[in-house]
């Protein structure tokens, strides 16, 4: 049933985050008219939380930094990070997908950058971008303005029901409707909703989480309601450099960098370069489920582009002492043991030893002043949802594609595969801009 107030439009977006605004702003650049909608737009979500860097393997503002650098390569990072765990369709159309997006990101005037200061652990070479200021609220910013700059594109900051219909969606709201032949799913993963992280993540059950409590599940349920599949969803990013507390993190780097992580006895007690996703557990399992993270200020000077930590400087969560005994005492770990590890990185940075737990990397010898920071293991986001093809087209579940519904970001499933071992830096912008650029092209783009 419709009434004269219906409008025609060619897209619903359910969702203001990294994906949605994406898929709007892609779909509104084709000449398309799009109907955003979001019930929490005031609430941070994981795009405003997150350090905004997404990997480009092989944009031109890379080979213009003259990194050389391929979808390729990056491909093969991922599988020697995850092994077969990685979802193969999805992270090759999204690595050919990336340098293209940036490039549009670049014509269309955003300040996009590419971070040759940004090493990350796992990846082979720097590839890292962002807009600038590097970090996830600059960039929510930038697309929020877009968003209500452009004609066409219409946001509505509230809950509005949506119909599925034969041949298309319709949305009401305040007497109005909307009419359209897509829909994007948007919403975000389910790391908020404490009942499907227990059932689908049981490992994780009651986890500190550090993400936007609006990633609640809700557009993957819709999903399910209309029929789709969903893919392996135990995968998640674990953060093991967050602070206690969960508001402010340290970032990917320090490691990469050269820092190293012990517990309170002073000793290290994993390879810290298998990624912050990956150290999580290990961080837990520690005394008090924490660990020291140490460095030193050289590796701190090179942490100006890196948003997280800056914000964490801002908490006071970072310490700084002249010599190793002190910062022992501040942070409350046992002195010699902490001088024994920091000795032992020494002789593994000079070549004169090899790590016992099989670090290959450590790119300097820490000297004073040190720093230091308290981190603990946190679930930031998940990484299972709808299954989608490699378009981001939602599959049904006899694999085929559900007429005119779409997915990305959180709530489709992701390319890391299964558990924390299995997210590589970057994964989730990765696929969250890689499969809107995907949908772009399909509808003609
Ligand atoms: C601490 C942290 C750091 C991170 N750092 C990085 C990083 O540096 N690089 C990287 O690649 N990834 C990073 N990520 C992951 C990245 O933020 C996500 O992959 C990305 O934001 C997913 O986009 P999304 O649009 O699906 O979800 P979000 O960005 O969370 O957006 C979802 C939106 O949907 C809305 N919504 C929820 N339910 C509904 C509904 N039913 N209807 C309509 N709207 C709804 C929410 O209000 C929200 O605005 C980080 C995540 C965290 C938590």
């Amino acid at each position: 049933m419709t009434t004269n107030k219906t409008q025609e439009i060619d897209l619903i977006v359910l969702g203001a985050g990294a994906a949605g605004m994406m898929g709007a702003l892609l779909a509104q650049a084709r000449g398309q008219r799009v109907l955003v909608v979001d019930p929490h737009a005031s609430s941070p979500s994981n795009f405003f939380i997150s350090g905004g860097l997404f990997p480009a393997a092989g944009s031109a503002l890379q080979a213009r930094a003259g990194v050389r650098d391929t979808p390729e390569a990056w491909l093969a990072d991922l599988r020697a990070f995850a092994g077969e765990s990685v979802n193969t369709d999805i992270a090759e159309a999204v690595a050919g997908a990336l340098p293209s997006f940036t490039a549009w990101l670049e014509a269309t005037g955003a300040p996009v950058q590419f971070l040759a200061d940004v090493p990350a652990p796992g990846h082979g070479v720097r590839r890292f971008h962002s807009l600038t200021p590097a970090g996830g609220q600059a960039f929510h910013r930038w697309c929020r303005e877009q968003l209500a700059a452009r004609a066409g594109i219409e946001f509505l900051a509230t809950g509005v029901p949506i119909e599925r219909q034969a041949g298309g969606f319709e949305a009401f709201w305040d007497g109005r409707r909307w009419r359209a032949p897509a829909v994007m799913l948007a919403g975000g993963g389910f790391a908020a909703n404490a009942d499907m992280v227990a059932r689908h993540i049981p490992a994780m059950r009651g986890a500190l989480h550090n993400g936007s409590s609006t990633n609640d599940g809700s557009t993957i349920e819709l999903g399910l309601r209309w029929g789709a599949a969903l893919g392996p969803m135990d995968g998640f990013q674990g953060q093991g450099h967050t602070n206690p507390g969960g508001v402010t993190r340290l970032g990917m780097s320090i490691p990469t960098l050269g820092g190293v992580m012990v517990n309170r006895q002073g000793r290290r007690f994993v390879n810290e370069d298998v990624g912050p996703s990956a150290l999580a557990p290990h961080v837990l399992a520690q005394e008090g489920g924490c660990a020291l993270e140490v460095f030193d200020a050289s590796i701190a000077a090179a942490l100006t582009h890196h948003s997280a930590y800056q914000e964490a400087v801002k908490a006071g969560q970072v310490l700084q002492a002249s010599d190793v005994a002190t910062l022992a005492a501040q942070a409350g770990v046992d002195p010699a043991g902490l001088q024994e590890t920091l000795a032992a990185a020494e002789r593994c940075a000079r070549g004169q030893a090899q790590d016992p737990l099989g670090r290959a990397r450590f790119p300097r010898v820490l000297s004073a002043p040190y720093l230091a920071s308290w981190v603990t293991g946190a679930l930031s986001h998940t990484q299972g949802g709808l299954r989608t093809n490699a378009q981001g087209q939602v599959l049904d579940t006899q694999g085929r594609p559900i007429p005119g519904v779409w997915a990305s970001g959180g709530c489709a499933a992701g390319l890391s595969g299964r558990g924390a071992d299995g997210y590589l830096p970057g994964n989730g912008l990765a696929q969250t801009f890689g499969l809107a650029w995907r949908m772009h092209q399909a509808l003609g783009g």
